[in-house]
């Protein structure tokens, strides 16, 4: 609301990584309708444990291996991790063998940490233009991650960036691709990532606490 943003037009994705299913419990009970996880194993091990799971959208947050679509594609919403053509083949197939449309979003590496996946900056559209020609397979924004600082304020330029990015692609119109959600902020940077143009933020310590890993 400080910068004019709409709160209603921002999705909040409570990261559960870690977390016990009682206590992503207690967060549904509370209101919380997404569920970012980022790895197969758990969203495999959580999707029927929790309570009103039909009713809740699950993102694949984290990087995706190949061989592990065909374990979530029948139960996420939506792919924060699009950043391969390999992927995007395997998502075709298996996407199209239970007649569904996944919805992804293109991971950026902006800040071209070597630590970090995405595709960088330069290479996106390309990648769009060749995953344009797979029919179950949307693309609907972008992703992000943006690099720990201390003063996340150093972070602005990531989340301008990417803003940017998706604006350009905008205005190719391509068919098939929508520039609708930009994810990026997580708990130290959410308000700066807000403030320059987010749509849906992945929140997780800021809501657990602590995790012991990453
Ligand atoms: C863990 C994780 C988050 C949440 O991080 P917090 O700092 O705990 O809010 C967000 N996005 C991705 C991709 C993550 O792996």
């Amino acid at each position: 609301m400080r910068v004019g943003r709409d709160p209603e037009e921002i999705t909040l994705v409570a990261v559960t990584k870690t977390i016990d299913v009682d206590i992503m419990n207690q967060a549904i009970k509370l209101g919380i309708k997404n569920i970012g996880e980022n790895r197969v194993q758990e969203i495999q091990r959580k999707h029927d444990l929790v309570i009103d799971s039909e009713k809740l959208n699950w993102h694949m947050i984290g990087h995706l291996q190949s061989n592990k679509v065909k374990y979530i594609i029948d139960k996420v919403s939506l792919i924060h991790s699009l950043d391969r053509i390999s992927l995007a083949k395997e998502l075709q197939k298996r996407a199209k063998q239970i007649n569904k449309c996944i919805d992804t979003l293109i991971q950026v590496n902006i800040s071209e940490e070597q630590t970090k996946f995405g595709l960088k900056k330069d290479e996106v559209i390309k990648f769009i233009e060749s995953v344009s020609k797979y029919n179950n397979i949307k693309i609907k924004g972008l992703m992000t991650i943006a690099p720990y600082h201390e003063n996340s304020e150093n972070t602005r330029y990531v989340f301008k960036q990417l803003k940017e990015l998706s604006e350009s692609i905008e205005a190719k119109k391509y068919k098939n691709i929508e520039m609708k959600y930009l994810s990026m902020g997580m708990t130290n940077d959410y308000e700066i990532a807000i403030e320059e143009g987010a749509n849906i933020v992945r929140i997780g310590t800021g809501l657990f606490g602590k995790r012991i890993y990453k």
